[in-house]
């Protein structure tokens, strides 16, 4: 029988499972750190790859889902955040000789927008915009039925369209990305300024906090924290207005930790959405949702992609 390898490395964890052709249970999965001091990442891969191989059956292909900007024709990671091991790391080939297998990599961002479409919440919308808030913002576009990659695999970075020309540095070093207005980073930073400021609040000496603490006190009614997300939220409305009519989507997915406060957003992107739209036919029939993998996604996205995966 044949079978299928997805790995997912993040900043953190290293994932991977094997998986049957047509099953989402796992044949055998497994976690690592990506970082342990003193052991090189990539031999730690590659054991956990082999700890996650299934005896019974034929690997066909695998795929992994990295964090960090690749460039996918040669099949390099460009730079991993967290894992300088694997900065400048030509990890097909590094893979594919290793196992004797073909092996796909995606953005884990992008990976995470195709597992919601073929496994979670964005199951038979063929247009779709997939948009993770969390320390910063990642994204992934289904388009035409098929995952938008770009010439070199870079698309689809919405975090990084300028919203505000002139406005916060974001992680990137540019000015007034959309990351630097509505990423749980940016709320808390936004808070942390207007405190410094004189604005009254009860986060008043509660630092450290971030968006989860923020979000809290806004459910309290705190009018800082409420105003916190009243300008995240418009902020991604206009900038989503943008993305729907470029794209002309039926769904958005909001993902990342952020997307568990979506109330305390939610009227702030509608009302900046109705404010901003061209034609209201774009938000006739447009759903948006929260994503239903959860911390899975970029696993069961690397599943889909070496289903897909056609060497
Ligand atoms: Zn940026």
């Amino acid at each position: 029988m044949k079978a299928h390898i997805a790995i997912d490395i993040g900043g953190t964890q290293m994932r991977a499972a094997s998986y049957s052709v047509d099953s989402l249970d796992p044949i055998k999965i497994n976690r690592i750190q990506s970082r342990t001091p003193g052991s090189k990442p990539t031999e730690r891969l590659i054991d956990l790859i082999k700890s996650v191989w299934p005896e019974d059956h034929d690997v066909s292909s695998m795929a992994t889902a990295i964090a960090g900007p690749l460039d996918i024709p040669n099949g390099r990671i460009i730079r991993a955040p967290n894992i300088p091991d694997l900065n400048d790391f030509f990890i097909t080939d590094y893979l594919s000789k290793k196992f004797g297998v073909p092996i796909a990599i995606g953005n884990d961002a992008n990976l995470a927008a195709l597992g919601e479409w073929r496994y979670g919440a964005g199951q038979g919308h063929n247009h779709l915009i997939y948009i993770t808030i969390s320390t910063g913002i990642g994204s992934g576009i289904i388009t035409e039925g098929k995952l938008l990659v770009g010439s070199r695999g870079m698309a689809a970075e919405l975090g990084h369209t300028t919203v505000v020309p002139d406005g916060p540095i974001c992680s990137c070093g540019k000015r007034g990305h959309l990351e630097a207005i509505a990423s749980g980073t940016a709320i808390a930073a936004w808070v942390k300024e207007e405190l410094a400021r004189g604005t009254r609040s009860t986060l008043l000496g509660a630092e450290p906090f971030n968006a989860r603490r923020i979000a809290e006190a806004a459910k309290g009614g705190d009018p800082l924290a409420l105003a916190a997300f009243e300008r995240a939220g418009t902020t991604l409305g206009k900038a989503l207005t943008d993305f729907v009519h470029i794209f002309n989507p039926s769904m958005i997915i909001f993902g990342g930790g952020v997307s568990n406060s979506i109330n305390l957003l939610l009227p702030h992107i509608e009302n900046a959405m109705q404010e901003n739209i061209f034609a209201p036919g774009y938000l006739d029939d447009l759903k948006i949702t929260t994503a239903a993998l959860g911390d899975d996604a970029g696993l069961l996205g690397a599943l889909a992609l070496a289903r897909e995966f056609r060497p």
